[in-house]
């Protein structure tokens, strides 16, 4: 093996990630009076958050009552009764002072007539425990996600971040202790444009690295959406957490896969079928258009396969802007306006946007309770912290989100919990005590990888694995499941993960081997779409996102309960499991009782 020198950087906290949920953990953290590092693959404001269209949730009450309360029943049903209820109650309690702290910091939100925060109507969203819309989701027209990021870099830079922008986080230094699981104490990462390696050792690990929604063909996300800390959590021999639940947006344009926002649907969009009719009203008679995500894509994919898809191919469904008022158009959803016309060659103002259900977001992810800190399963106990490591954003599952993410919920999680975060961080990490060392032992293994995908001299390209897993996952995990398509993409995932030893790597060099890095990030997605497939295979219910066919009803006897999976390298899947939370934060609210979950 090459020899590889490291650089070595001592922080008290190192966040993974600058999109939303690591710049607010990063600044949370600085603004404790810690010293914090922050690295990123991409530049932050490059970073996925930047896309985020419609809006955060949060019960400001701006456009007609709202209440915290509301906002948690919808978030409890959304979730079908998977979420953790204390959590939520945490979330949605923290979301208004949240929304504030960033128009405080800056964030342009579009305004009312009276200057308060513009709210929209989004999907599940509800005033008086489920009886209609309520206006919810705070937006700066359809460019939020950009406006806070922008705003969020801005003030981490003012609070003395380090960031350390286009190096790629390796893996994680993990080190036994006395007693309990292996503490982190750093990770190791790749300088993109020198090819150096460094090693930052640290008191707190967090990791804010975002979804993995590129293990599948078509997705809203970012091409650098490959889950990379998730990965790096499976590989230092911890669980990710229902990884089954992945959502379907019902609107991305069709063909391209991007997205056009639920707030289309919130300002009066609606979808049509072949025979011009509003099919929604069919499935959702109270909610129609509004119902939560995984219910508009079922019925959408329902309407396609009974033969009413619109198009040549009749495998697409239409969404109506056009007889909107041209001027709210161009006032509340300029972006969207001229996405459309780009990628589908559609003025909205006159024809309806073709749209498909494409993958959008990932409800699982690395177990967390709700100050952030990652949790593992010693023994019964589902819940032990692995001291000096944290999970923010798309990348954790708290869980608040469940088995299905209502719109809006995602903005509010990676704010609300990247403050969390940076709070915790101050209480639990010692400023006076020294920064642990980093044995070699401890990052041989990460240097090992590094120089064996380098090296790699198969025959088949990174290009040709990373489609097939893609293809399998977007036909055998998809909005609907069987046991036999389930069956039949766990043994392809298994053949596609062991043709890794037969991969091919051609740049052999350190400086900017966008070769290599693709072959690491492909590395880190098959680990998880196998995970994701064999825990979708083995939850033998349907419940949010997870609709199987075999097994029509949620089943809370048997299966109310989080499914834990590890996968190390070379290894097969191992399932188990943690107690879904049934009590909440405060006695302010009572825990709400599962019951059938119509919209
Ligand atoms: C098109 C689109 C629109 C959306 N609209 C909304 C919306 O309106 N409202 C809403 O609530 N939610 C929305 N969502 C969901 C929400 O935007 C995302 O869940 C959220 O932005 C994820 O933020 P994050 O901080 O977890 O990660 P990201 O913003 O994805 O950032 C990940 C960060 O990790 C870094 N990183 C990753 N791997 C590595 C590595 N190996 N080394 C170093 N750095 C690494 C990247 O550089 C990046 O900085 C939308 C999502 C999409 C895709």
């Amino acid at each position: 093996m090459a020899s590889y020198e490291f650089v070595d950087h001592e922080y008290d906290v190192v966040v993974v990630g600058a999109g939303g949920s690591g710049l607010r953990a990063a600044l949370g953290a600085a603004r404790e009076g810690l010293k914090v590092a922050c690295v990123t693959k991409v530049f932050p404001t490059r970073s996925h958050t930047v896309a985020a269209q419609g809006g955060i949730s949060a019960s400001l009450g701006n456009m007609g009552e709202d209440s915290w309360k509301w906002h948690m029943y919808d978030t409890v049903k959304g979730s079908d009764w998977l979420g953790d209820q204390d959590a939520i109650e945490y979330l949605v309690r923290e979301a208004p002072k949240a929304v504030y702290e960033l128009e405080h910091w800056g964030v342009p939100f579009s305004r009312t007539e009276e200057g308060k925060i513009y709210q929209r109507a989004f999907g599940g969203m509800t005033k008086n425990y489920g009886e209609g819309p309520v206006q919810r989701t705070c937006a700066a027209a359809d460019r939020t996600g950009h406006a806070i990021l922008h705003t969020l870099y801005g003030q981490s830079v003012r609070r003395e971040v380090k960031f350390f922008v286009e190096y790629f986080a390796l893996d994680l230094i993990m080190q036994d202790q006395a007693s309990g699981p292996a503490a982190c104490t750093g990770v190791t990462a790749l300088q993109l444009d020198t090819g150096q390696l460094h090693r930052f050792r640290a008191k707190m690990v967090i990791l804010a690295t975002g979804g993995y929604g590129r293990a599948y063909f078509s997705a809203t996300s970012a091409h650098t959406c490959t889950g990379d800390g998730n990965a790096m959590v499976l590989r230092a021999g911890l669980p990710l957490q229902d990884m089954e639940f992945v959502q379907f947006h019902p609107t991305g344009i069709y063909g391209a896969g991007c997205l056009i926002t639920e707030g289309a649907r919130g300002e009066g969009g609606y979808l049509t079928n072949s025979e011009g009719e509003r099919f929604m009203e069919r499935y959702a008679p109270s909610a129609k258009d509004l119902a939560s995500r995984d219910v508009v894509s079922r019925s959408m994919t329902i309407e396609i396969r009974e033969g009413r898809g619109v198009g040549p191919n009749k495998d697409h469904i239409f969404l109506h802007l056009d007889h909107l008022d041209p001027k709210v158009l161009h006032q509340r959803l300029p972006g969207i306006s001229e996405s459309a016309k780009i990628f589908a060659g559609v003025d909205v103002t006159r024809a309806p946007i073709p749209v498909l259900p494409t993958v959008h977001y990932n409800m699982g992810g690395i177990p967390t309770n709700y100050h952030g800190e990652v949790l593992t399963k010693a023994g019964d106990d589902g819940s032990v912290v692995v001291p000096g490591l944290m999970a923010v954003g798309e990348a954790a599952c708290v869980s608040v989100h469940g088995a299905n993410r209502l719109g809006s919920n995602s903005l509010t999680d990676l704010v609300v919990f990247g403050r969390a975060a940076g709070l915790r961080a101050g209480e639990v990490v010692d400023k006076a005590s020294k920064v642990p060392d980093a044995p070699a032992s401890a990052t041989d293994a990460h240097v090992a990888r590094l120089d064996r995908f380098r090296n790699a001299s198969g025959s088949t390209p990174t290009a040709e694995l990373r489609l097939s897993m893609q293809r399998a996952m977007q036909s055998d995990a998809a909005v609907f499941r069987t046991g036999k398509t389930l069956d039949e993409g766990v043994a392809k995932l298994r053949a596609i993960d062991d043709a890794i030893g037969d991969i091919r790597v051609t740049d052999r060099g350190m400086i900017w081997n966008t070769d290599l890095i693709e072959t690491l990030e492909y590395d880190n997605l098959i680990a998880q779409a196998a995970v994701t497939i064999e825990s979708a295979a083995n939850r033998k219910e349907s419940r949010g996102a997870h609709a199987r066919e075999d097994f029509p009803d949620r089943d809370d006897v048997n299966w109310m309960k989080h499914t834990l999976a590890w996968k190390t390298p070379g290894q097969r899947v191992k399932i188990d499991y943690r107690a879904v939370h049934d009590f909440t934060l405060t006695d302010e609210i009572d825990y709400i009782k599962p019951k059938a979950r119509v919209y």
